[in-house]
């Protein structure tokens, strides 16, 4: 039976720790409790939120919605000749599935390693880091489909995955509520090191395995990021922008040091860290709100601020990088 919770306070739900309270909040533990609550008669007209781990949200107000505390848990693993099919319910911690996935041997997940959250959130934006994506290690997805009233499964190339982007962010927005995260982890397993800074961290290592990887990320992650448990922050706030190659070029005549990096199809992604530290915004405060001072692309809440405040610091960085550079910043949270 979905419990309905009445005026729910969020702070606990958000990695920023803003306050904000929902008009009514759901612990969706199983199918049956997602499908009971939509159908409850309170989630009449209200507008539907769906929270993981709240790690990539900036909440600005009270919201007068239904939110789905997704919290399903799971985990199954099939033997796919050459892969492990690893199935995980959409609320398992997205870490603790790296670090199981790594202990069960079946390597694939190293480099996204201590990315907060959830696994059903993971799909969303297609999150990445140090050189894979969620998309090279994916299946597929099983979900609740808003408009059909049915449970769907969407595969990759529905998935419409992009960078920092999906289905979910675009045309699907809205439409689907992810109960289960199917991926893929061939057996053929090698690791990755196109990054620089973790073939750095890995020198002198040999007879790599994922867990030494796994560590090496870890070890970088944990001194380039604030810990949400200690200081408010949804990790990247900005996206890197595309530029094309001509746009790149004006650009390093102008700024011999800046840094961008080769896309497959010609265009050039920029360091969006960069442009915000070249603008001057490194380690400033405006009030409870900042920018980090190890890495000025997390902005963080010291407490007793509010998103509203928080927004207002990012339009005000990203003017400025595009009064200075001609590049427009985008967000990479999502804004509520
Ligand atoms: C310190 C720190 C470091 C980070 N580093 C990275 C990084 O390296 N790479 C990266 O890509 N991201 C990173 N992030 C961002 C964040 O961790 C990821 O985007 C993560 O996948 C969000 O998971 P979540 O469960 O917290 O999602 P939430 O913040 O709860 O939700 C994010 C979005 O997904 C939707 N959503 C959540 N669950 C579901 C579901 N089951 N079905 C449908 N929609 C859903 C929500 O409605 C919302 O739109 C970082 C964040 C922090 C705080």
């Amino acid at each position: 039976m979905a419990d309905f919770h009445e005026f729910y306070p969020l702070r606990r739900h958000n990695t920023f720790g803003f306050d904000a309270r929902a008009r009514f909040a759901v612990h969706v533990r199983s199918e049956a409790d997602l499908v009971e609550a939509l159908a409850d008669p309170r989630a009449n007209g209200l507008p539907l939120v769906v929270l993981g781990g709240g790690s990539n949200v900036v909440l600005t107000r009270d919201l007068d919605a239904l939110v789905l505390l997704m919290e399903i848990q799971g985990y199954q693993v099939e033997d796919a000749d050459d892969a492990w099919l690893v199935t995980a319910g959409a609320g398992e911690n997205w870490n603790a599935l790296v670090n199981r996935t790594i202990a069960d041997s079946m390597p694939g997940l190293e480099n996204l390693a201590l990315i907060p959250g959830t696994a059903g959130a993971a799909p969303i934006q297609n999150i990445g880091a140090y050189g894979v994506e969620l998309r090279d290690r994916f299946e597929g997805v099983r979900a609740y489909d808003r408009h059909a009233g049915v449970f769907v499964w969407l595969d990759q190339r529905a998935c419409g995955f992009g960078y920092r982007d999906s289905l979910f962010k675009q045309a699907g927005a809205g439409r689907y509520i992810i109960t289960a995260v199917t991926l893929r982890l061939p057996k053929a397993w090698q690791p990755v090191l196109s990054y620089g800074e973790l073939a750095r961290e890995l020198t002198g290592k040999f007879a790599l395995d994922a867990a030494t990887v796994r560590d090496a990320v870890v070890a970088i992650r944990t001194r380039k990021l604030p810990d949400p448990a200690q200081i408010g922050n949804a990790g990247s706030f900005f996206k890197n922008p595309l530029v094309s190659a001509a746009q790149r070029d004006t650009l390093l005549q102008a700024n011999s040091d800046l840094v961008s990096y080769p896309q497959p199809d010609g265009s050039y992604k920029l360091a969006a860290g960069w442009l915000i530290d070249r603008c001057g915004f490194k380690g400033v405060n405006d009030g409870p709100v900042g920018v980090y001072g190890k890495q000025a692309l997390v902005l963080v809440h010291h407490g007793g601020g509010t998103g509203a405040m928080l927004l207002a610091l990012a339009n005000r960085i990203a003017d400025s990088v595009e009064a200075r550079f001609g590049v427009r910043i985008e967000p990479e949270p999502v804004v509520l």
